[in-house]
């Protein structure tokens, strides 16, 4: 089978913002020598066979600032000179210089999308620990070179998932997506995380009438304004039920997923250097790489993406006989478990995670291939965290006491 037509990777694993809402907080509990695993150009060689025949690529994965990476420019003016794939990158932008705004217009650089969850100078420093006037001066003059170059590219989009401690942000993100000339607000609800803001209640499935009149309020702002919003038309909060009732019956039969035949990403291993997990959607990691043991060969790549547990995978995703982490994915109740009970969800998927590797390793052989380790349960088990996070409560950033 060819190789996949999308694929993303983490060329950093670290970041240098500590928003409250990120999972890097428990990433750095779990973690705390967390590995750097700055890519170079090097490595970019070494992933060519697979990178070269992508459609498309994107940049980031995990807690990580794609952009601290210095040879970030390098490897886009040598794909997209070489290759001309498709290529965007997430980040927060404060490290965006001119001579990367500079290489990123010139290459044809396609999409930007900007961590931007809050507009006002104290609440971006509150919210995302940054310095928001910063960001703006990157973008204002990334917008300027392409207006004097005459260039459509990069496409710039805001990224802002409203909450309660950002709901009087809206009015200032909207303003400055204005004045920048962003191209839309990709508007999403937050919902909480294992982070700085867990306990706290900040998600307005808590109280969902206000959420959806500041949604309201943002839609109607947003058409006044004529900057344009995604998803168009509101998507509003729904009341959680109290308890939910776990079926893992209870899936959606006719929801098809293609993504193990398009996908594969890499995102960062925190606790060994020079290395990726790979998997080919956000539900689970399949290998862990390392890159620079690995002969990552085109013979080995193709190996890899025709690995016996991606043909499993392949094979029962849409299938009567589903694999059961593709039945955990299209449980009909999985949103609302994680929103209600994060640790019983967390729980569920990682015993769901095992179950897959156990079903394969008992229906399957596979060869050994030299660099690449095939996963037997969830990459970061919620186990260690509860176990950290419960012990103490006086040096624990994320008790209840101190939140
Ligand atoms: S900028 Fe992104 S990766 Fe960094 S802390 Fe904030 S949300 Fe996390
Ligand atoms: S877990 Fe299965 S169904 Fe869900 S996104 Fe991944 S491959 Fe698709």
């Amino acid at each position: 089978m060819n190789l996949p037509v999308r694929v993303r990777i983490a060329p950093i694993s670290t970041c240098n913002y500590r928003c409250l809402f990120c999972e890097i907080h428990k990433d750095i509990l779990l973690y705390p020598n967390r590995s750097n695993n700055v890519f170079n150009m090097d490595d970019l060689r070494r992933y060519e066979p697979i990178l070269s025949a992508a459609y498309s690529l994107s940049f980031y994965g995990g807690s990580e600032e794609p952009l601290l990476n210095k040879y970030f420019g390098e490897f886009v003016a040598y794909l997209k000179r070489k290759y001309t794939p498709r290529m965007m990158v997430n980040t927060n932008a404060s490290v965006l210089t001119e001579n990367l705004s500079d290489i990123l217009v010139e290459n044809g650089f396609d999409h930007i999308l900007v961590s931007y969850h809050a507009g006002t100078k104290d609440g971006y420093k509150y919210l995302m620990t940054g310095d928001v006037e910063k960001v703006d001066r990157n973008l204002a003059y990334l917008f300027n070179q392409k207006k004097l170059k005459r260039k459509t590219k990069p496409k710039v989009d805001f990224n802002f998932a409203l909450q309660k401690l950002n709901a009087d942000e809206y009015l200032e993100v909207i303003n400055k997506a204005k004045k920048l000339g962003i191209n839309r607000i990709i508007l999403t609800r937050y919902y909480g995380g294992r982070n700085k803001l867990r306990d706290k209640q900040v998600s307005f499935e808590y109280d969902v009438e206000q959420g959806n009149r500041i949604l309201d309020e943002i839609y109607q702002t947003a058409k006044q304004s004529r900057v344009n919003l995604s998803p168009r038309k509101s998507n509003y909060w729904k009341t959680l039920p109290d308890s939910v009732q776990w079926d893992e019956e209870n899936y959606d039969k006719h929801k098809l997923c293609f993504e193990p035949w398009l996908s594969l990403h890499f995102n960062p291993v925190l606790n060994d250097k020079d290395c990726h997990y790979v998997g080919v959607c956000n539900r689970i990691e399949l290998f862990k790489i390392n890159y620079r043991i690995a002969n990552l060969s085109k013979d080995m790549f193709n190996k890899l993406w025709n690995h016996p547990i991606l043909q499993y995978i392949r094979e029962t995703v849409n299938s009567e006989n589903i694999n059961p982490i593709c039945k955990f994915c299209k449980n009909r109740s999985l949103a609302t478990l994680r929103n209600i009970d994060e640790k019983r969800y967390a729980q569920i998927r990682d015993n769901t995670v095992e179950k897959l590797f156990h079903e394969f390793h008992t229906r399957y052989n596979s060869e050994p291939i030299e660099g690449i380790e095939i996963l037997k349960g969830h990459h970061c088990p919620d186990e260690r965290y509860i176990e950290l996070t419960s012990n103490s409560h006086s040096n624990n950033p994320y008790s209840r006491s101190n939140t």
